[in-house]
């Protein structure tokens, strides 16, 4: 491990972290151990809100909604502005945060996923939903006004702390309300001090953080002072959040899980898509919702094909995030690790062809689990009906265009797809046919602030980006005045 990148920074990892609650900064009577994935030692400790600090969240950002709702939006917008330069400041400190406790690369997918993050805080701050005139006649008017909801609660995962904390609060605070975030019990330390640094731009209580256990998530889900919960996670708990969110009828986002289908057809110009794929199912070591989990290739290029991705997958190395020659970081918890060790162990047991990897070393001290690609396995084997949400990868052949549409399709996942061919007409008829919020047809893994993005089936409800994500955040309002 090198500790030049730490050396730059020069900041005290360790802490003491605190929550942040109607513009002050809290200490907790507990505390839990947070750990770096790569050495599975205590990083630091992060504290542990308790369900009296939850409620005193709430509560401030209740009342610091009436205030904030009616800023003028261009002054909301303003303050957004600042505070991504305050981030752009902690830069460098959030990055190498961020390796520390969720495992990726410092020099790629961590500098990528805050920088990224940084720039959608500046990009949304500038977007409105303008006011919308249905009818201006002579006698009648009809308006459609956007209006904020008032707390929103914001639940999120240990994948993409920054970036998919950070998507939530700037559209968030921009449509007018206040936020009350509660971070992954595994990765908490890059949302606690996101928050600490809002606390010198926005009003007191305008955006609140508590860490702890998912019981304070549960607590939000049902809390009736919260009229909209943004959760980003897995399925299971998804059901779980909306089935408590009916207490008082919430608004309800539902970012959840998938089990995205690459499709490679028999004309692609396949040979320099290999890299492409190789990182859309491994990057950020597989823990990607929109990961390519399950590789489909024409059998008449699927051997060669093979081939070549094991031969490019043997060039990344697998290790320490701080090392700048890593190129896939460790697993982010024991949980999810174990998890991983189960499917292993499934493909071994099934006799499965694994032309790379498949054996997880448990003497190593950090939870790294080596790239593994699996050769065709039935359709029907764990390894392709499951989101494996590691760095293992099964890659399927087909042969007919019919076959391989109802096979991307047989899934409860909806989340996103891709397609891959020379004639792009015919790449685009396929892509039209899968059951999934994105799609992309030669390319892979585009966002944007305007571009909406959710998952159809059981990989979620409601869209975040894009003029939809932030109507979200918003009630409809329709006016209408007799002249
Ligand atoms: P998770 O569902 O275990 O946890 C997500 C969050 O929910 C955490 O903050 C957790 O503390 C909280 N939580 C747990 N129980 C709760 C309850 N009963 N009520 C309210 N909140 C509760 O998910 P995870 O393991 O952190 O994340 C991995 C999953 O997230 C994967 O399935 C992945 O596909 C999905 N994901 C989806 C997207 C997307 O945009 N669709 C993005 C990233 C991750």
């Amino acid at each position: 491990m090198t500790t030049e990148n730490i050396d730059r920074v020069s900041v005290d990892f360790t802490g003491p972290y605190k929550l942040s609650i109607g513009g002050r900064l809290v200490e907790t009577n507990q505390t839990f151990d947070v750990f770096n994935p790569a050495t599975n030692e205590v990083l630091a400790q992060a504290p542990e809100g308790s369900a009296e600090q939850m409620e005193e969240a709430i509560a401030a950002a209740k009342a610091a909604f009436p205030a904030w709702a009616a800023m003028d939006a261009d002054e909301r917008g303003a303050l957004i502005e600042t505070y991504a330069d305050a981030l752009e400041a902690h830069k460098d400190e959030l990055i190498t945060l961020l390796t520390l406790e969720q495992g990726k690369p410092r020099h790629s997918m961590a500098t990528g996923e805050v920088e990224a993050a940084i720039f959608w805080v500046r990009e949304v701050a500038k977007r409105r939903l303008p006011v919308e005139v249905i009818e201006d006649t002579d006698d009648h008017v009809v308006e459609i006004h956007h209006t904020p909801l008032g707390v929103v609660g914001a639940i999120t995962p240990w994948n993409f702390p920054v970036l998919l904390g950070l998507w939530k609060v700037a559209p968030c605070l921009v449509t007018g309300n206040t936020m009350v975030m509660k971070p992954s019990p595994y990765t908490p330390l890059t949302t606690l001090r996101f928050g600490e640094i809002a606390q010198q731009i926005f009003p007191a209580g305008v955006l609140n953080i508590v860490s702890g256990g998912n019981e304070l998530g549960a607590q939000m889900t049902e809390h009736p002072a919260i009229a909209k919960i943004s959760f980003t996670g897995s399925t299971a708990t998804g059901k779980k959040v909306m089935a408590s969110g009916s207490s008082n009828l919430k608004r309800i986002t539902l970012e959840l899980g998938g089990n995205d289908a690459a499709i490679v057809l028999a004309d692609a110009d396949w040979e320099p898509i290999v890299e492409t794929l190789f990182w859309a199912a491994f990057g950020n070591s597989g823990q990607w919702c929109i990961a390519s989990k399950r590789v489909y290739v024409h059998s008449s290029i699927h051997a060669d094909f093979v081939k070549a991705f094991v031969e490019y997958a043997k060039s990344v190395k697998v290790g320490d995030g701080m090392d700048p020659e890593t190129g896939l970081g460790p697993i982010q918890n024991k949980m999810q690790y174990e998890k991983l060790q189960s499917l292993f162990d499934d493909v071994k047991a099934n006799g499965y062809k694994v032309p790379l990897g498949g054996t997880i070393d448990t003497s190593l001290a950090g939870n790294f689990v080596p790239v593994t690609i699996v050769d065709n396995p039935p359709e029907d084997s764990r390894i392709v009906k499951e989101e494996p949400f590691g760095p293992i990868l099964p890659i399927i052949a087909f042969d007919d265009v019919e076959e391989v549409i109802a096979k991307a399709n047989d899934s409860e996942f909806g989340l996103a797809g891709s397609v891959w061919g020379r004639d792009r007409d015919a790449a685009i008829a396929v892509a039209k046919r899968l059951e999934t919020g994105t799609v992309w047809v030669n390319e892979i893994h585009i966002h944007g602030i305007d571009i909406p993005f959710g998952g159809h089936k059981q990989s979620g409800m409601g869209v975040e980006n894009g003029a939809e994500g932030l109507a979200e955040f918003t009630n409809t309002k329709t006016y209408m005045f007799h002249k």
